[in-house]
């Protein structure tokens, strides 16, 4: 089950603890899209998030985001972040990963997302670190609440606590 534990758990992306990610040799942050960095009900980013994003550029953090949505809903949220993206990503199929990782030195990376089945397990199977977060809203499509009963058996055989935050 190790494959479906994430490395660090966190309430939310402001919570994270990115100092410590620096000092990690992190330098690449991989982020979930919806309900990572904004709910599945809007694609207006949030000015805190913004601001955010902007203080961990300025730091020397490369952010890109990777969602299982489309680019027509991903593409005005990356350019309001200013930052790259990849869409349509169908995580947690390892084809993709194994296309964009070329690019990157895996060490360099973690991956943030709220989704056992997509991001912890596509992130483990590939071999990134990965940070799991809470969910920020309660409405999700339909293939993400299929997804929820597998990632709810997989708590339950894993011991894993939902609100007992580590790093
Ligand atoms: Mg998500």
């Amino acid at each position: 089950m190790k494959k479906f534990t994430p490395d660090l758990y966190y309430k939310n992306i402001f919570e994270i603890n990115y100092k410590k990610l620096k000092k990690d040799k992190i330098k690449y942050i991989f982020f979930d899209v919806d309900n990572t960095i904004l709910p599945y009900t809007t694609s207006n980013v949030s000015k805190e998030v913004k601001d955010l994003f902007n203080k961990l550029k300025k730091d020397g953090f490369v952010l890109i985001l990777m969602s299982n949505s489309g680019s027509k809903r991903i593409n005005k949220i990356k350019d309001d972040l200013k930052i790259d993206a990849y869409t349509s990503s169908f995580k947690p199929l390892k084809k993709n990963y194994k296309k964009i990782l070329k690019k990157y030195n895996k060490h360099e990376i973690i991956f943030v997302g709220d989704q056992i089945i997509t991001d912890v397990f596509g992130a483990k199977r590939n071999d990134l670190k990965v940070i799991l977060l809470d969910r920020l809203d309660n409405k999700e499509p339909l293939t993400t609440r299929i997804n929820r009963i597998f990632e709810r058996l997989v708590i339950k055989i894993n011991k894993f606590e939902r609100g007992k935050y580590y790093e």
